[in-house]
This record gives structure tokens, sequence and C-alpha cells, in this order.
């Protein structure tokens, strides 16, 4: 793969005992070194304009303000630093960069991933949330649409954590559909099945809350059954992943069962997906809060792209995340 990657990432300091530390890209780095068919690609950051497409301006100006004045907390548990303001127009600019580049061709082994931080599905037009100042992957799918060098984008959010940023930024829009799977009850607790859009956009919002507990069985059968014929029927011409790696059955901060071997599953199915849809694909890093299995799910995910048969789980799909499903699919979904 071709991971998007800037130094200028590092510089957004949350103190020594945050989750979402600098620590987690030097260990995807670290979990990359040896890794065959790893290229990086430094990109510039996000011009204000194409923040501005998605945050107010307001917020833009006081967060700049915030991160000049030596930052401090912007609320219980999103740390400000002076250098917030550069890595979060970096870790933007990282994840416009990979929706370009996988509109320009780079597919296979060049499928693009931006490794950036802070990340950004929390982040809302006018206030940042949950360690998210700028929502990049809907700062990169509004980009290419601006420049026309896009109609429609999907973005699929595997991040354990519902990206209630990216649904509201475009719960009104028809030309961006966002799916999520996350855990039922945690932060920020948006997600409902019942939330699919409103106006123009109605349709275009899919949620599946699971149980904790929930594992990889019922992740690739929410994509099979309900995320990937709704994503075909929508036809995009971009299909951008919201890759938190949260969810895995040993990160400290949730209870869901997705192993390191099911995130290799998930990446084979999305990339069908986007096969099945005509669609280019790109990454985009949300959360993932365990060192270890952070740096091998993403190392899982490009060893995908560099030719691993991941081994499907031999677990079938439980009775609670099934009704989710078929409660989804029941909702009429184009092309369900
Ligand atoms: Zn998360």
């Amino acid at each position: 793969m071709k991971f998007a990657y800037s130094e200028t990432c590092l510089d957004h300091e949350t103190g020594t005992r945050h989750p979402e530390s600098p620590d987690r890209l030097r260990a995807i780095r670290r979990g990359l070194a040896d890794g065959h068919g790893v290229e990086y690609v430094e990109a510039d950051p996000s011009e204000r304009e194409r923040i501005h497409a998605v945050h107010d301006d307001d917020y833009i100006d006081s967060l700049e303000t915030f991160c000049e004045s030596g930052g401090g907390n912007w609320d219980a548990d999103t740390v400000v630093s002076e250098g917030t303001w550069e890595a979060a127009l970096t870790s933007a600019g990282l994840a416009e960069w990979a929706a370009e580049a996988a509109l320009s061709g780079a597919d296979g082994r060049q499928t693009p991933f931006a490794i950036g931080r802070p990340p950004g599905h929390h982040a809302v037009e006018d206030d940042a949330m949950g360690f998210c100042f700028f929502n990049n992957v809907a700062v990169a799918a509004q980009s290419v649409i601006d420049s026309g060098k896009a109609e429609r984008v999907a973005i699929f959010d595997w991040d354990v954590h519902h990206g209630n940023g990216t649904q509201d930024i475009f719960y009104d829009q028809g030309d961006v559909f966002y799916a999520s799977i996350h855990e039922d009850g945690l932060y920020p607790g948006s997600g409902q099945i019942e939330e699919t859009g409103t106006g123009s956009g109605e349709g275009t919002t899919m949620n599946l809350p699971f149980a904790p507990g929930t594992t990889t069985a019922a992740y690739l059968a929410a994509l099979e059954e309900a995320i990937g014929p709704a994503i075909e029927a929508f036809d995009p011409d971009l299909f951008l992943v919201s890759a938190g790696f949260d969810p895995h059955e040993h990160d400290p901060i949730s209870r869901m069962r997705v192993s390191t071997e099911g995130f290799g599953c998930l990446t084979t199915s999305v990339r069908d997906i986007a096969d099945n849809a005509d669609a280019e694909l790109g990454f985009v890093l949300e959360g993932g809060y365990g060192l270890d299995t952070l740096s091998e799910s993403v190392r899982k995910v490009h060893e995908i792209f560099d030719g691993y048969q991941p081994v499907e789980p031999d677990e079938s799909v439980n009775d609670a995340a099934q009704d989710v499903i078929d409660s989804v699919k029941s909702q009429g979904f184009d092309g369900l």
C-alpha cells in the first residue's frame, strides 16, 4: 500500500496518559518496517478553504487561536497543544491525498492509506470532540466532490465508535453515503438503526449498532447483506474506509471482538464491494488504542493488498447481530 504519513502529525501532543498519542503512529510505522511493498508519501496540509467546506469558520478560528495560545483541554478528553493546528491540517491533508490518489487510479498494491492523527470522525461542523478536530474523511470526500473529481462518495466506518461527526456533516446530502458498524452504548451514543438521513440525504446513512462482544463474523455478514448491496446501489465513484482499529478483541477501550485476522477479512470484503461498485478505494485512519493490536492490524490490511488471503472466521453470526442486520435491511435502503 501507499501510506500517506507526515512527522507533523506527531506534534499534536496529548500528554503522557492519553490513549490518542503520537506513539500510535510510531507503532504503526514499526509494524510496517519490513513490510513487502510498503511505500510512504508525504502530502501537503489541507488548505483552509477545504476545511471550511465541512467546518464553520468561527470554529476553525477559535481552534487556531486556542492552539496559538498553547492549548489545553478543549473538553474533558480532547486535548490541544500548540502543534495541534498544523497536525490537524496535515491529518486532513493526508486524507485528501488518499482520496485523490485513489481517484487517480492508485489501486491494488498502490491502494492509498492515510495514517494521520488526530483522528477525525467525531468532529462535527462547529466543534471538536472525542480526540477529533477536523473531520479528515469528510474533508477528503467533500474536497473531491467540490473539485468535480467524484460525483458520489461512500464512507464505511468500522471504528468501534459511531462516527457522529461524519454522519452529521453528510446527513442531508444525497451525494455521500455513510455506513457505520459500532459498539452499541459506547461514546458518543448516536448511530441508532433509525438514523438514516434526512431531506435529499434520506436513505444515505446506515447504522449497525452491535452489542459488546460481537465478533468478526457479524461484521462480515453486515457487509455482505446490508452495507455492500446498499453501496453498490448507491454507485459511488470513491469508497473511503474510516479505519479505526479499536474494535480489536484486545483493544483497551472497547469490548468488541474483531481479531487481527478479522481485519484482514474486513479488508477483502470492502475491496470486493469497491470492485463490485466499480469505485476507487482508499483508507483513512481513525482510532485504535492498543499499540500492538493497532500496528498488527494495519499491517494486516497492508498484507491483503500484497496478496495475503485471510482465514475466514469459523463461527456463526449471533442472533442479536443478525437481528440488527435484518432490521437495517427492513428499512428499505436501495438495493436491499
Ligand atoms: Zn474509536
